[in-house]
């Protein structure tokens, strides 16, 4: 048993750590548990796991535990964790291409708020090469479902500045829009 709680693996389970492997370059195996990354992160405190039990249930080969949690889709990739690495170990790039391994499973298996926001942050920079604080709010209820949660918070926010009723619009907004086409593309099955 470890400090997550988690027991070892049979060798049958072992494929998440090598996908990792594969698509970063890094190896897991060398973070040595300091949870200096951890005590950094912004986020620590809204995560179901940490950022160094992450990195510990990778070493374990902890597929159905690493897919199924939050935490995931709640790092921001800021990479306060990999510039505070004594190790030289790079947490966000590993938490992102756990991500990468989801999506690339199935969309479905990621939790629906988290597929609503990230959604409506890319439809805003889609539309505008920046976001548009009062479309993505709007974006992120109609597709999560809870159109009138927090709806009380809305006239408070206008009045103090905070949401802006119309969008601003970058001057390169149709290069911005090609990006997203050639992403699309290649996206595509050949
Ligand atoms: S700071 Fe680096 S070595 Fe320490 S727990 Fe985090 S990833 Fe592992
Ligand atoms: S990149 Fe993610 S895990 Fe690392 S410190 Fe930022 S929010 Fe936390």
């Amino acid at each position: 048993m470890t400090a997550t709680g988690e027991r070892s693996t049979a060798p049958a389970e072992r494929s998440l750590l090598a996908a990792v492997r594969s698509a970063t370059g890094l190896d897991p195996s060398h973070c040595y548990q300091c949870g200096k990354c951890s005590a950094g992160c912004p986020m620590a405190d809204e995560m179901d796991l940490k950022t160094h039990e992450i990195i510990r249930l990778l070493q374990l080969d902890r597929r159905e535990r690493l897919l199924s949690s939050q935490a995931i889709w709640l790092c921001l990739t800021c990479e306060t964790c990999t510039a505070r690495c004594p190790n030289e170990f790079d947490p966000a790039a590993t938490i992102d291409a756990l991500r990468e391994i989801v999506l690339a499973e199935s969309a479905s298996k990621v939790p629906r708020p988290m597929a609503a926001f990230h959604g409506a942050f890319l439809d805003q920079i889609r539309a505008h090469g920046r976001v548009f604080e009062f479309g993505l709010v709007a974006s992120y209820k109609l597709r999560g479902g809870a159109l009138f949660a927090d709806v009380a918070a809305a006239p408070g926010m206008l009045l103090r500045g905070k949401l802006s009723l119309m969008p601003e619009r970058i001057a390169g907004v149709a290069d911005i829009r090609r990006i997203f086409e050639r992403c699309q593309t290649a996206r595509e099955p050949k």
